[in-house]
């Protein structure tokens, strides 16, 4: 067995199953405070059935102690849905009043102690979303929604020719980037076959070796146009290789786009400086920007860039669509499907027929955004800007190393489940996905949300927690772990008397 990486594996069960042991990890941890900054959803909250939290009175009703459904729910699902800032319902009540009390002036109109002007909220949350991605604020935008931009990403990005056409995806990739490159094929008007997937070599695991996925996209390199891949896989949450795999498809000369709906907010990347072409993401995640919320997308520098033709660059150096007529200067950029948004600010409003393109990722804007929506980005960027990347990924990697010694440390007998999370701390981000032994995932599930713990589930067997390194505790993993692992005793008894009346049964009939 090779020496584990987790700095947890060397204690006792007497020290590291102990409640003093995660109260004096939280006490430690410097970023325990930001926890305040949010929403922890009570038992009460969850289970009442009207709209809003959860008041005594509902408690009594609903026929629970109220001491105990005052008490914080364990929240490990920040992968799929981040928790609520406080100070979103004070940024979105500013939007509210500004819109009631000024109408169309609030566009522009500067206020003393409210938000930015709508018209310049884009520009607004480029500095602190540049920094979250690793990214020049130019390089940035806050705009549509994840699988929007990637169609919109691929409009530019995806240019197929004769010889190289095939866009390489994982095999278990999120459905809906299977839908988009599947679809940009047929647009382009090629069969289903171009799409190559990259496919777990064995049946156990879904992990994804990066020898494999260089080799791959190797053996494909003549005939591949683009690579599409996750910066940490929905599923397994295997954190891949993004400036290796990035640097591997430059040498092979294809252009690769990163999905990062599940690494943003949650580590570090340096899209900049990988060399990264580019890459789109969602802000509800671990961004805690709300449900559906506006997403964001970062486009290299050097493909960003708007420059006047000169001459010799003759007509194949024009950007397609754009019609060169001698009086107006020609401008050169990446072909893209634009909108007035992404055209230069100062010109915009004189609705003029000629598109300017802003330089930078801003350039691919399309419509004027929701205002509302950026309201709420805006709080939870505000909250990413009390620490760094750096120390957030300090503190997650040492809770989520918690967590995973917690989960092999199983005292009911055989270990009803399997981790499928990268045990290597550099290969995964805040989430472990467990692989549940067959039939044990409904009862195991319904026993967590009557005890007012919330993972997320994946059919058949999986279940994946994330500690949220933003909002989530030592003492959060401590309790998740007593409640999950009682659930799974409770599940295999209940799966062991299952089986002996099926014995009794058949022998019945049998006989
Ligand atoms: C969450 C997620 C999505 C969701 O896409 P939307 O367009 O925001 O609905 C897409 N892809 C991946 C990999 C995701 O994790």
């Amino acid at each position: 067995m090779p020496k584990s990486q987790n700095p947890f594996a060397a204690l006792d069960d007497s020290e590291l199953l102990s409640e003093q042991f995660a109260l004096q990890q939280d006490e430690k941890d410097e970023l325990s405070h930001i926890r305040d900054e949010f929403i922890i959803p009570t038992k009460g909250d969850l289970k009442n059935k009207k709209q809003g939290p959860c008041t005594e009175s509902d408690a009594l009703q609903g026929g629970v102690e109220a001491s105990k459904d005052s008490e914080p729910s364990v929240y490990l699902c920040g992968n799929s849905l981040g928790l609520q800032p406080r100070r979103t319902r004070d940024y979105l009540n500013k939007y509210l009043d500004t819109w009631a009390t000024k109408g169309v002036y609030g566009h522009h109109k500067a206020l003393e102690g409210g938000l930015p002007p709508w018209l310049h909220l884009d520009d607004a949350v480029k500095e602190q979303t540049a920094k979250i991605v690793g990214a020049l604020p130019s390089e940035v935008v806050v705009m549509e929604t994840l699988t929007a931009n990637l169609h919109l990403l691929m409009s530019s990005f995806y240019r197929p020719t004769k010889e190289r056409y095939k866009i390489i995806i994982e095999g278990k990739a999120f459905p809906s980037d299977h839908f988009a490159a599947l679809s940009q094929l047929a647009h382009h008007g090629y069969p289903a076959s171009s799409l190559i997937l990259l496919v777990p070599q064995s049946d156990s695991s879904p992990y994804l070796s990066t020898e494999y996925i260089l080799s791959t996209i190797s053996q494909h390199a003549a005939s591949t146009a683009l690579v599409l891949l996750p910066g940490i896989q929905f599923y397994s949450g295997q954190y891949f290789d993004i400036k290796l795999i990035t640097h591997h498809c430059h040498s092979l000369g294809i252009t690769v786009g990163w999905d990062l709906a599940h690494a943003v907010g949650n580590v570090p990347v340096q899209l900049h400086d990988w060399n990264v072409d580019f890459a789109a993401w969602c802000n509800y995640k671990y961004m805690n920007g709300g449900p559906g919320v506006i997403g964001g997308l970062f486009v290299h520098e050097r493909h960003g860039t708007v420059s006047v033709a000169s001459p010799d660059d003759g007509p194949d150096g024009l950007a397609d669509g754009e019609a060169s007529s001698k009086a107006e200067e020609q401008l050169l950029f990446k072909p893209r499907l634009s909108g007035w948004w992404g055209s230069d600010k100062k010109s915009r409003f004189q609705m003029e027929n000629k598109f300017v393109p802003i330089p930078g990722a801003s350039g691919w804007q399309l419509s004027n955004p929701s205002a509302l929506d950026m309201t709420s980005v805006m709080a939870s960027l505000d909250i990413f800007s009390l620490t760094t990347m750096e120390k957030l990924r300090e503190k997650s990697q040492r809770l989520t190393a918690y967590l995973e010694e917690r989960l092999l440390r199983y005292d009911g007998g055989e270990r009803p489940y399997t981790l499928i999370t990268p045990s290597n701390p550099s290969e995964r981000g805040a989430q472990i996905s467990a692989l549940l032994h067959p039939g044990l995932l409904d009862p195991v599930m319904e026993i967590l949300e009557e005890e007012g713990v919330v993972v997320d589930e994946r059919r058949p067997d999986v279940i994946r927690m994330a500690p949220a390194p933003l909002y989530n505790s030592y003492m959060d993993v401590h309790r998740f772990i007593l409640i999950f692992q009682e659930a799974c005793k409770k599940a295999q008894e209940g799966s062991k008397k299952k089986d002996r009346e099926e014995v009794v049964m058949s022998n019945g009939t049998n006989a």
